[in-house]
């Protein structure tokens, strides 16, 4: 049973833990797909997923986060690159009856438990996320059966199981206004299970929650010293944060959002130069939408050294041009969703998407985080 007595913080001894052998195992999948390509192999793939796309009926929908191959072939092809709230409002809006997601596994469960009548595919499916790792359903629900009196939010990034359990999903693009929506209504709230984002969600709302505490592999590598230090070096650049990074370096940025408003950011803000505090698959798409500005990654050593493994989403890596052509061929990486588990996590996720509809919280291309 789990100790209640306020603090969220006895649940850290007891949630799963994400270790090197995890990550190595990723990054080893990731490399298959990430390994430099023979003569020719790249455009011959290119061309055989576009006639798979049109075989199929498919649209493929990418992550910022993937490879640069993977986002210019969904523009190409009509389909779309976003994060993850507007995957998802993409995915149900699009005629076709198959949907590719290039991203991670909630993300591909998401677009499932949306468009249950689509055919939903992943390049591979055992993609995942460090935070839905931490979050397991049996002692999620054993938390919020401790606490009846809370409002359950749960960041997208988690099983279709526990967000079946969930009054609410958020994504870091709207986290705030629903936040604040539901503490205008005097609900107690039950935040899971980014710890950095529910702390920057609580400071910059003032509204207080109950805080699971898992964090994200990737984000939680950025040290505010480090990015101190090359500030010193640009003082020039504008600092842009992902609300996944710890809360010392969030206290730091010009800017902190979603990767939709990071991007605008990069082409809004009135600067040449930026020091960017998310995964680097994004370059790809600030640089489109800034052409002739310079984007630094930020460091996550010291010394200004940034570790190019810790930097990267090993499971965001596993997405490649091979797979994809794999998946389109054959139909495997079919993401399937208990449809007792789907009926209860539409509940939350519709509530979010209604709400940015009827709050004209555009999903595409908000300024918030
Ligand atoms: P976005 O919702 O901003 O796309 O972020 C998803 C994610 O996994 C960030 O690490
Ligand atoms: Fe999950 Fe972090 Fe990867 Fe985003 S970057 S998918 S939060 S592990």
């Amino acid at each position: 049973m789990i100790d209640t007595s306020g603090k969220s913080d006895d649940l850290s001894g007891k949630i799963p833990k994400v270790d090197d052998a995890l990550l190595e195992k990723a990054r080893t999948a990731a490399a298959r797909q990430t390994g430099a390509y023979a003569p020719g192999e790249r455009e011959a793939l290119v061309k055989r997923i576009k006639v798979l796309l049109e075989r199929e009926n498919a649209v493929l929908v990418a992550h910022y986060y993937t490879a640069p191959e993977l986002q210019e072939l969904a523009d190409e092809t009509g389909g779309h690159v976003a994060d993850s709230l507007e995957m998802a409002r993409f995915g149900s809006e699009h005629p076709a009856t198959t949907l590719v997601v290039a991203g991670v596994r909630f993300m591909g469960e998401t677009a499932k438990i949306l468009n249950p009548e689509k055919r939903i595919l992943m390049p591979d499916e055992a993609a995942t996320c460090s935070l839905d790792l931490e979050c397991p359903v049996e002692l999620f629900t054993e938390f919020c059966d401790a606490h009846p009196d809370h409002t359950v939010v749960v960041y997208a990034n988690t099983s279709a199981a526990v967000k079946a359990s969930a009054d609410w999903v958020v994504t870091s693009g709207i986290a705030l206004p629903i936040v604040e929506y539901l503490a205008g209504r005097n609900e107690k709230i039950l935040w899971a299970p980014d710890k950095h984002l529910g702390s920057y969600v609580q400071r910059a709302t003032g509204v207080r929650m109950l805080i699971w505490p898992g964090s994200c592999v990737v984000h939680e590598n950025f040290k505010a010293d480090g990015i101190r230090r090359l500030m010193e070096k640009h003082p020039d650049a504008k600092l842009l944060v992902h609300p996944e990074s710890p809360g010392e370096v969030i206290e730091m940025a010009d800017v902190v959002g979603s990767t939709t408003a990071l991007i605008k950011a990069g082409s809004t803000l009135d600067a040449k130069k930026f020091i960017v505090a998310t995964e680097p698959g994004i370059f790809y798409k600030m640089k489109q939408a800034a052409p002739g500005k310079v984007f630094l990654e930020a460091p996550t050593g010291g010394d200004l050294a940034t570790c190019e493994s810790c930097l990267r989403c090993p499971w965001m890596g596993m997405n490649g041009l091979r797979n994809l052509a794999e998946t389109l061929e054959s139909g495997g990486h079919e993401i399937t969703v208990d449809e007792s588990i789907r009926q209860k996590a539409v509940i939350p996720l519709k509530r979010m998407m209604d709400f940015a509809r009827e709050r004209g919280i555009a999903m595409k291309n908000r300024g918030n985080a």
